[in-house]
């Protein structure tokens, strides 16, 4: 696995000083030798930071004196900060995090019986336009960093604890806002911390990534990674999806096809789950069954049908219960293993396609981009 973040200021830090938590283990052990400190210092760090989630060098106390005066100087461990949090009927906790430069992003907790999902964005608005997303509405702002996207999971875990109902996150979905492989330095290095035995521990099956399929980054996903993949696709055929995730006209569904089998080749544990959000008369008849259980043959697949979440001024209606049942029987008939996602968290805006980050007049918005927002750096 190859993953070295390079060290440089994350934005908003404090000017000549590093922010620690923008850094897995190879970016700490980096920083370490660049101190001309032992390595081993990163897996202590990783637990004071993470597990323990102290943020004060000064409490560090398995840290020398010495150690501890030249973190001060140089380093500094930077958070988002809680705006508030909101708590749906269905138990599904909303939080709004407040981000250097007056931007705001959102992390949805959702409990469910013996597990904890907790939704995690990876940039402030989004540069992609898929058509049934409100996300896609407000245009793109800027990648978060490192720091700003393991911040949900440490705040979440935190914030939970505090509750002291013994809740706890045991799965991670990258599906709030954003695209993750658009950011995608940034997004492997909070992944690794997500699975990093002395940082969150879980499972590679447990943190899943969900893209609307940026090609290039999913190939180079496949050598740099292997936690879940999901995969948006939401039509069979590329008229289609042309229209309703514009990406597709950039990368047509063979080449997605083509990246999707090769993250499965290399990652053989893994099947590739494929969110299909159901938009009444546009993408759900029967026929469109048909034609995607064909067109997955042979990729080891298991599809989520999404009902779709509405938004004002959303151009699309949710298919009916019993199209979607129906959608979901044929699927079952041609072998895939099909679900349908529940929606939680509806009545705080906290379902799939509604976050938005509320406090819109604490957004800095910037004209949409013309391109994806790719970062291939
Ligand atoms: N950009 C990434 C992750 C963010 S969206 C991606 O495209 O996968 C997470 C999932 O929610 C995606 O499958 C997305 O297509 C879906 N989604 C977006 N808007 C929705 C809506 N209004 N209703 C239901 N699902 C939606």
């Amino acid at each position: 696995m190859s993953s070295a973040p390079a060290i440089e200021p994350a934005r908003g830090a404090t000017p000549g000083r590093v922010n620690l938590l923008d850094l897995d283990r190879q970016g700490l052990r980096d920083f370490f030798a660049g101190l001309g400190e032992k390595p081993f210092r990163a897996v202590q760090l990783l637990k004071w930071l993470h597990q323990r989630r102290v943020t004060d060098f000064a409490a560090m106390t398995d840290l020398s004196k010495a150690v501890r005066a030249r973190l001060a100087e140089c380093a500094e461990a930077r958070l988002p900060s809680p705006i508030f949090d909101q708590e749906s009927r269905d138990g599904t906790r909303k939080w709004v995090l407040s981000l250097d430069g007056g931007n705001a992003i959102e992390t949805v907790f959702i409990p469910e019986a013996g597990r904890g999902t907790l939704c995690v964005s990876s940039q402030v608005g989004c540069a992609l336009d898929c058509k049934f997303c409100s996300t896609a509405q407000q245009g793109f702002n800027r990648n978060l960093t490192t720091a700003e996207i393991i911040g949900q999971v440490w705040f979440a875990q935190q914030a939970l604890d505090a509750e002291g109902r013994d809740r706890r996150v045991t799965n991670v979905v990258l599906m709030g806002m954003g695209e993750p492989l658009a950011n995608y330095r940034n997004v492997l290095a909070a992944t690794n911390l997500m699975v990093d035995q002395h940082a969150y521990g879980l499972s590679r099956r447990r943190v899943t990534l969900s893209t609307s399929g940026l090609v290039p980054n999913l190939r180079r996903l496949a050598d740099d990674s292997d936690i879940s993949l999901a995969v948006s696709l939401h039509a069979p055929n590329d008229a289609l999806r042309d229209e309703i995730v514009p990406v597709n006209q950039r990368y047509p569904l063979a080449e997605l096809l083509d990246a999707c089998r090769l993250y499965v080749e290399r990652t053989p544990h893994h099947r590739i789950t494929w969110e299909y959000v159901m938009l009444d008369g546009v993408n759900d008849s029967d026929e469109h069954a048909r034609e995607l259980a064909r067109l997955l043959e042979g990729i080891p697949s298991k599809i989520n049908l999404i009902p779709f979440n509405p938004f004002p001024g959303a151009r699309y209606r949710c298919s009916s219960r019993e199209r979607i049942e129906r959608f979901s029987a044929l699927l079952q008939r041609s072998g895939y293993i099909t679900t349908v996602r529940r929606t939680r968290g509806d009545d705080i805006d906290g379902a799939c396609g509604q976050l938005v980050g509320q406090v819109e007049d604490r957004i800095r918005r910037h004209p949409r981009w013309g391109g994806t927002g790719e970062n291939r750096a």
